[in-house]
């Protein structure tokens, strides 16, 4: 389902930021990406988002190479992969409710179709009481909570968050971590970078871990592996 084929990536600055990478990842993986700062973790993730362009290699998306896509079809990837930020990225002045519908309005989702699916999605992290709260009426975890809801309104094949319990205090990130969880329980494939070491060596998942650019060890059931 994502298939980095000899993926590199140096910037015009000269860091070789990501090193022949080989990796594949099926339907219904739940996958983190480890590594220590710089190690390349959020440019395996633009390269996937086509936030950044591969200096070489191909990367295939339900079997579709969108290293080679025009400008056009962009929009149409990056539908398929839900994202979401340790920084939550929530619209200020709009609800929780009006957050969240935003991005079914952007595809051009029926005022219908919205009502429906947006409560739902809602109820589904635990938020359904919270739709006309603003965002500086949330906690951090609810914050996150609707960033996520946000993220999988549209059904993304794919969940792809960077660091999201970066900003949560432990408790709060185990109560995200339950959400995210629960979204790959239903079919959704998940890529997280993470630096939460306990949650990693919690969950036994499969972890693929970076060094300078480059994927030191890839493991089914894996642990974090290192110290901080
Ligand atoms: P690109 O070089 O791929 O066009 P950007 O447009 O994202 O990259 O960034 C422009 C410049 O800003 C880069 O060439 C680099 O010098 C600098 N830069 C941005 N982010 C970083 C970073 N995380 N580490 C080092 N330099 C950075
Ligand atoms: P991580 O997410 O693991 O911290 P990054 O992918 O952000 O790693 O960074 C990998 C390497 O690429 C680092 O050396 C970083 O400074 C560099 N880098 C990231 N973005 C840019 C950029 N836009 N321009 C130049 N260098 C960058």
């Amino acid at each position: 389902m994502i298939e980095y084929i000899n993926i590199s990536k140096e910037y015009k600055n000269g860091v070789k930021a990501v090193a022949n990478i080989n990796l594949t990842i099926k339907k219904g993986d739940f996958v983190f990406v480890v590594g220590s700062s710089g190690a390349g973790k959020s440019t395996l993730i633009k390269l996937l988002l086509k936030e950044v362009e591969p200096t070489a290699g191909r990367i295939l998306l339900n079997n579709e190479d969108i290293t080679k896509a025009q400008n056009r079809k962009i929009p149409y990837i990056r539908r398929s992969l839900g994202v979401v930020f340790q920084d939550f990225r929530l619209l200020p002045n709009k609800t929780v409710f009006e957050n969240v519908a935003f991005a079914m309005e952007i595809i051009g989702a029926s005022t219908r179709q919205i009502k429906k699916q947006v409560p739902k999605v809602l109820e589904m992290v635990g938020l359904g009481n919270k739709m006309n709260s603003y965002p500086d009426q949330l906690s951090g975890g609810e914050h996150q909570r609707v960033a996520i809801a946000r993220a999988i309104v549209n059904k993304p094949s794919v969940l792809i968050a960077d660091e999201p319990t970066g900003n949560l205090d432990p408790d709060t990130a185990w109560e995200v971590m339950k959400v995210i969880k629960e979204i790959n329980r239903r079919g959704t494939t998940v890529v997280m970078a993470t630096h939460a070491k306990e949650i990693v060596n919690f969950m036994k998942r499969r972890v693929v871990a970076l060094e300078d650019g480059r994927i030191v060890r890839d493991e089914e059931k894996g642990v974090y592996g290192y110290d901080a």
